[in-house]
């Protein structure tokens, strides 16, 4: 560190309430997420750490951060609860990590709209708990709930549980509002409204550090969570389509091939070898999904209240299923797709003649404008990049749209395309380009767009 890095660390030391964290070992776990789930990603972050990290238990001290930052134009990287995929909380270009754990407080809840004010570090699961004395709970859940942080799940995420109904964290109507410090000579706390808020939705904390959101909830139901058990694959894409345009109220809709299912905890594989449809509805849907079972001649299990089961069906779900592969054999990656609107069959047939057991199925039922539609999450074997990149361009020409998990830019992972809002948002909010520098693709390329 040159000595000019090292007079930036004596200006945090005069920060109140801020926790100041040097050990190598702490800053180098404090640097890391969970891009190892991508080969290509491994390869390019293995070696990017921070200089340190820090930790603010209030906004003065958060704001003295991003100043001394801006004066020392050290990169400043946000960390929720480090659980992202893509290598979202990792300094490409050393600097400052800024630990948001402490920003934890539920702020306010407003009984006519269901709107919840919270900060920008609390843990999905703790909110839920509190949010449950309101009868209310979230809309969309990443399966990393209990740990990850709602400022990281706006910043870095996209949907999860609940999608099937609400959709994706950037369909109008999921967040409200923000407010978020900006990365100037002088950092000022904005309050942005929704349609504000959008450029800094999903962008990486590339634009601004965001201390508390705005989110609309749900009312709090019972879910109940049923496991379907289908021999023959096709039917269970035709009974998750039934169900997704039933009148029921649904949480959850997923599918895992047989292959999938086998490598799952033992506590829930089943003896006989099926695919596996899992639902999360409440004790009204049962009512109707138990004759949809029936016309359609297959078995249902239930297995009881989610919030109650030692092990609910949330685990074994969305990048769950990923996981658990990988605990099996650290050679299992994963891909995202949209899959082609009633399309889906005809591509996976397409891609299972090619690849055969090389790529496995696992489905996921959202909401895409308003619509039911269904996603796929499926994983491969690593086979090298070429093989990944052949595997992708085969669905793409089949009419899926890929979410490439295995880039590092916001753009990359997402429509592939450069938000001009987002750019200007850094330009106003970060103009020396500190915060997470090397993940907007659009800011690097700037100049193209007369920005
Ligand atoms: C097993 C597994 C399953 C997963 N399932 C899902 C899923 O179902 N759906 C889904 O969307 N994702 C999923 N993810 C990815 C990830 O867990 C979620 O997106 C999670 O919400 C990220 O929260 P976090 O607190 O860990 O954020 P982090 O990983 O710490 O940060 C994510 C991004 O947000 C930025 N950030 C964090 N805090 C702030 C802030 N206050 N202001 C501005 N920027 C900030 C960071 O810089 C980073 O770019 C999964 C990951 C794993 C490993």
């Amino acid at each position: 560190m040159s000595s000019n890095n090292l007079k930036f660390i004596e200006n945090f030391r005069q920060v109140n309430n801020l926790e100041i964290i040097e050990s190598q070992s702490d800053v180098k776990r404090l640097s890391k997420d969970f891009y190892n789930y991508s080969p290509v990603l491994t390869e390019k972050l293995d070696g990017c750490f921070a200089d340190l990290v820090v930790r603010p238990s209030d906004h003065n001290a958060l704001m003295k951060v991003a100043e001394i930052c801006w004066e020392f134009s050290i990169p400043l990287t946000l960390r929720g609860s480090g659980t992202g995929n893509y290598g979202q909380a990792v300094p490409l270009f050393k600097g400052v990590v800024m630990h948001m754990n402490r920003f934890d407080k539920l702020e306010d809840f407003d009984p006519d709209t269901g709107f919840v004010k919270v900060q920008s570090g609390c843990v999905m699961g703790d909110l839920n708990k509190q949010l449950e004395k309101y009868g209310r709970e979230l809309r969309l859940l990443p399966s990393t709930w209990k740990t990850a942080t709602i400022g990281g799940f706006i910043a870095g995420g996209s949907g999860g549980i609940g999608s099937i109904r609400w959709g994706f964290l950037r369909d109008p109507g999921n967040l409200i509002g923000l407010e978020a410090v900006t990365m100037n000579e002088k950092p000022e706390l904005l309050k942005f409204n929704a349609e504000e808020s959008e450029p800094l939705n999903h962008a990486y904390g590339t634009n601004g550090i965001i201390t508390s959101l705005l989110l609309a909830t749900d009312i709090k139901r019972r879910w109940y969570s049923i496991v379907i058990d289908c021999i023959e694959f096709k039917k269970t894409i035709e009974i998750l389509k039934t169900l997704t345009s039933a009148a029921i109220d649904l949480k959850l809709g997923a599918i895992l091939e047989g292959e999938i299912v086998d490598q799952m905890p033992t506590w829930f594989k089943s003896k006989a070898r099926s695919h596996k449809i899992l639902i999360q509805t409440t004790l009204g849907g049962i009512r109707t999904i138990e004759p949809i079972c029936k016309k359609f001649n297959v078995e249902f299990s239930l297995l009881g209240e989610e919030e109650k089961l030692v092990n609910g069906i949330s685990e074994v779900v969305w990048n769950h299923t990923t996981l658990h592969m990988r605990s099996r054999d650290k050679n299992w990656t994963y891909l995202q797709m949209l899959l082609p609107l009633n399309n889906e069959l005809e591509l996976i047939s397409v891609i299972r003649k090619k690849w055969n057991k090389k790529v496995l199925w696992h489905i996921e039922a959202v909401s895409q404008q308003g619509s039911p539609r269904l996603a796929a999450l499926p994983v491969l074997k690593w086979n090298g990049v070429e093989e990944l990149n052949e595997i992708m361009d085969d669905c793409k020409n089949l009419g899926a749209f890929i979410f490439n998990p295995h880039v590092l830019t916001v753009e990359g992972g997402g429509l592939g395309v450069v938000d001009a809002d987002q750019v200007k948002a850094k330009l106003k909010f970060d103009p020396k380009g500190l915060l997470n520098p090397g993940k907007l693709e659009g800011w690097e390329i700037k100049e193209q767009f007369n920005i």
